[in-house]
């Protein structure tokens, strides 16, 4: 005779309900009111509660028997606390247990649907001539699997037996009888060690050990499209770590593209840095670029033209394939000038440069009453500071007109 039979009532069984009626009762009302299902209905959300306290206390034997003899009333003054959120329950009814995920010891992995196995990422390194060309990678993981040996039982077919002390669980509620009151904790089940099974050590899978799963090698076929942009993604669902009771993972990649030594990149556009001699800039000439798929690209400057230190041109469709457009990028080229050596400006060459050259510029004239005092000009130690070449090349182009000291900060930051 049971003191009360709300409990009961609230999962659809009678007193006598057997654990495995208990638990259809329970699967069946779960199921039914989980409020991912009845986003509208604030009654379901209570109902699912409810079922869940219900079939939580009646599941556990100890919590079971104090039930049915005090009551509702009996269980509040046993427990210090306690109660599973209505959540972690379902994930654990669910997830299928067996402790492989930890759901009820961890905490605050709280997931909605059902439990499914942890995503692989993996970054993927690419060089940007492969971004160029498009390219598969083959590449190998090594996942979990569910044992083939055994289905993922752990052990012969029907040597698995379902703890007794924890009916499955992996927990257990203890009680210590406290004076007049009966103090109850719950602690990992000692006689599975939290696994909620027990399987006998001459019946246990020689494959994996009672382990259920093994562990295998995988080689997935990564399909790099051309133009790719580094951060994208690729998924393989279903392809990551296998475990019983559970979804199976997924495998998710993402690009990254390896720096390049000759180009940079933005979004489909490339950018080339090159090096040309005064001779060059001022009477034409050629130069040439290796690109990202073996060809070079001869690129001819033109006599008559005129390329100022810094200035950039660009060659259409020679940057990086669209994806989405199905064209390319344009590569553009910043120049930078280089001045002959020093020593090469003899008084011959000078008057000659003084002939072909434009005269020199007329700077700012002083005042006729201004006080004027001559200065030389002195070389700088360079050691410490940034040279002037390369100060030009294109990705600091926002830096330029920084302090000086603002480069050590740059530098110390990357
Ligand atoms: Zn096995
Ligand atoms: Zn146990």
């Amino acid at each position: 005779m049971v003191k009360e039979t709300k409990f009961y009532d609230i999962l659809g069984v009678g007193p006598s309900a057997t654990e495995a009626e208990l638990k259809t009762a329970y699967k069946k009302g779960a199921l039914k009111h989980h409020p991912d299902k009845n986003a509208h209905n604030p009654d379901a959300a209570e109902k699912f509660k409810d079922l869940s306290r219900a079939y939580e206390a009646l599941s556990d034997p100890q919590k079971r028997q104090l039930y049915d003899q005090y009551g509702e009333e009996g269980l509040e003054q046993g427990g210090g606390g306690g109660g599973m959120a209505a959540e972690d329950l379902f994930a654990q009814f669910f997830g299928g247990g067996g402790g492989a995920f930890g759901g009820m010891f961890g905490g605050g992995m709280r997931e909605q649907g059902p439990k499914k196995a942890r995503t692989i990422h993996h970054v993927h390194k690419v060089s940007l001539e492969d971004i160029y060309r498009g390219k598969i990678s083959k590449l190998a993981l090594q996942k979990s699997v569910i044992c083939p040996a055994c289905d993922g039982r752990g052990g012969k077919e029907g040597a698995v037996k379902q703890c007794s002390g924890c009916n499955g669980a992996g927990m257990k509620t203890m009680m210590r009888q406290m004076g007049p009151m009966i103090q109850r904790f719950q602690t990992v089940c000692p006689d599975c060690q939290g696994e909620g099974e027990i399987i006998r050590d001459k019946d246990r899978c020689k494959r994996c050990s009672g382990k259920k799963t093994v562990v295998e090698r995988k080689v997935l076929l990564v399909h790099v499209d051309k133009g790719v942009k580094g951060g994208h993604k690729i998924d393989f669902r279903g392809e990551g770590d296998q475990m019983p009771g559970v979804l199976a993972g997924d495998v998710q990649f993402e690009i990254e593209q390896k720096p390049h030594s000759r180009f940079q990149r933005k979004d489909d556009d490339l950018f080339f840095h090159a090096e040309i001699d005064i001779l060059t800039a001022l009477a034409g000439g050629a130069i040439h670029i290796e690109h990202l798929d073996d060809r070079w690209l001869t690129v001819n400057i033109e006599p008559g033209e005129v390329i100022s230190p810094g200035e950039v041109k660009m060659i259409r469709g020679q940057g990086m394939p669209s994806m989405r457009h199905h064209d390319f990028g344009n590569l553009y080229i910043q120049f930078d000038v280089k001045f002959p050596p020093l020593g090469f400006n003899t008084p011959e060459k000078i008057a000659m440069l003084e002939q072909i050259l434009p005269p020199r510029k007329p700077q700012a004239t002083p005042p006729s009453d201004a006080m004027i005092d001559d200065f030389p000009l002195e070389e700088v130690d360079q050691s410490g500071q940034r040279r002037a070449q390369g100060a030009t090349s294109m990705e600091e182009d926002e830096e330029d007109g920084m302090p000086q000291g603002a480069e050590r900060m740059q530098c110390a930051s990357q």
